[in-house]
């Protein structure tokens, strides 16, 4: 007999029951909240040091075991275990420059008075929040959560995470081994369970919630969270478009975007999903980008969806662009054969088709001739989503990225953003609200407080109900003169 009620995650390759994890109750959430409130007071007052000191040692040990950790997010997401090593490695490094920097863009910022505060010291603090909900997806069960987890804790919070029920072993591996190496600190709990327990912790009394996963779901955590005003970070889903100019290094463009569409089984939040290639240069890059893709094997070179429920959706988008005309160059309209999707690629696909519009969140690409590059920046930020993008031009890349709405962009390479811990990661639009990694990142876990001293007292004071008028007009003139 269990006492409380679990969740089990299974193999999406083999349906093989991976294990059993509680389902955490609403009570039991607001418990942790309260826990991690007493954890964050103490957390806070080691300093920056004394984190950095704790953090390093958790980062060691994540390197330290880093084959069981690959092979338990491969277990649980389907994806190849070289791939879960690369995530892990990458989530350790941002977990490692995260508690290496956060005392250098957190300490005070002292800042200019200004002419009549002149006799004041006044300084911008930083302050931890409080306790951080975090609530992850499964695509990247490590490196997304730790995006915010780390940099959450790194900047003087405690945190309370809920991972997806589909990875609730990675989850629960990462509150395992923080506990390992800072036993009874108390600033990291693992609350797994599904969407009921999610919702419990956005609105519970935590201090900031930072959530990945579906713009649909992250509206329903926004709205939850309206409820208390309790901030809010989203990190939501994408449409990413590369765009190919005349002069792009066709061969190396063809392998990245292939790559970008591909790895992971499509599952990636700034995955490759639609491709502009300017006509004049379109031949060859189809080309190209077929002859590679011939030699891709579901099963193979990536994974089964990890979620079952997936391959409808992309099997929809699929049959509706070939219903609307698109022409196949790899695959077919019947290129979902559970619980895997054959590599796909489409071309001439109509704008108006789910394949161009949605989120397919599968191993297909959508490409399209344009004319310009115009065409090919009006056309990929009609998207309601702007999370990431790839430009690949040899002259031109930087001034075609800064025409990009969103909120991060690859020239003559793809995802690259993402693996350099210094460099924000976000969208805007659909793709939401806020941003992890680098400096910006960890500020978002901290909120300002602007402090004035007076270090003495002018013979012009100004808070005062008795001011002259002859201080008045010291004021008066003062302004004029500065602002003639
Ligand atoms: P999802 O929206 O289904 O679930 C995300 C998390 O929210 C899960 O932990 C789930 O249990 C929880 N949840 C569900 N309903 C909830 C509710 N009402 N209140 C609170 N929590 C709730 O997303 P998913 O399928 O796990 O992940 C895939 C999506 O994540 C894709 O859209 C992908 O683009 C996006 N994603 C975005 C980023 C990014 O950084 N922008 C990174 C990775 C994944």
């Amino acid at each position: 007999m269990t006492l409380v009620n679990e969740i089990i995650s299974y193999a999406p390759s083999t349906g093989e029951e991976v294990g059993r994890y509680p389902d955490t109750s609403p009570e039991m959430i607001h418990q942790l909240v309260a826990r991690a409130k007493v954890g964050a007071e103490n957390w806070n007052t080691i300093g920056f040091n004394g984190r950095k000191g704790i953090l390093r040692k958790w980062a060691a040990y994540i390197a330290a075991n880093i084959d069981e950790l690959a092979n338990l997010v491969s277990k649980e997401t389907g994806k190849p275990t070289s791939d879960a090593m690369l995530e892990v490695a990458l989530a350790i490094d941002h977990l490692s420059w995260a508690s290496k920097n956060a005392e250098r863009y957190l300490k005070n910022s002292y800042r200019s008075p200004g002419l009549l505060m002149a006799n004041m010291s006044t300084h911008v603090e930083h302050v931890p929040l409080g306790v951080v909900g975090v609530i992850g997806p499964w695509n990247y069960p490590v490196f997304t959560p730790i995006g915010s987890i780390g940099y959450a804790l790194a900047a003087g919070n405690a945190v309370v995470f809920k991972p997806s029920e589909y990875t609730p072993g990675v989850g629960h591996w990462l509150g395992e081994s923080f506990n390992h190496v800072a036993p009874g600190i108390n600033v990291l709990f693992v609350a797994t369970g599904g969407p009921e327990t999610g919702k419990a912790l956005a609105e519970s009394a935590v201090n900031k919630i930072a959530f990945t996963g579906s713009t649909r779901t992250g509206k329903k955590v926004a709205a939850s969270c309206a409820a208390n005003l309790t901030p809010v970070l989203m990190e939501c889903g994408g449409k990413d478009a590369a765009i190919i100019d005349i002069d792009a290094d066709i061969n190396r463009a063809a392998e990245a975007v292939l790559w970008g569409a591909m790895a992971n089984a499509g599952q990636t939040c700034i995955g490759m999903e639609r491709v502009y290639v300017h006509a004049q240069v379109a031949d060859k890059f189809i080309s190209e980008i077929g002859r590679l893709a011939a030699t891709v094997v579901a099963g193979k070179s990536y994974g089964a969806s990890t979620m079952p429920a997936q391959l409808a959706i992309i099997d929809a988008h699929i049959k509706d662009a070939a219903s609307k005309g698109a022409i196949f160059i790899i695959g077919s309209a019947d290129s979902v054969v559970p619980p895997y999707t054959n590599p796909t690629i489409m071309m001439n696909v109509p704008e108006n088709s789910s394949a161009m519009t949605e989120e397919t969140f599968g191993p297909t690409l959508a490409i399209n001739r344009v004319n310009s590059m115009g065409e090919a920046i009006a056309l990929t930020n009609a998207s309601r989503y702007g999370l990431g993008a790839s430009v690949w031009s040899k002259r031109n890349g930087k001034s075609i990225a800064s025409q990009l709405q969103c909120g991060m962009v690859s020239v003559n390479s793809v995802m690259s953003f993402t693996a350099s811990p210094t460099m924000p990661f976000g969208g805007i639009k659909d793709s939401g609200y806020g941003r992890i990694q680098g400096p910006e990142g960890l500020r978002e876990f901290t909120y300002c407080r602007s402090v004035v001293r007076t270090r003495f007292n002018l013979p012009l004071n100004l808070t005062s109900l008795n001011r002259s008028a002859k201080s008045d007009n010291v004021v008066k003139k003062l302004i004029q003169l500065l602002n003639r």
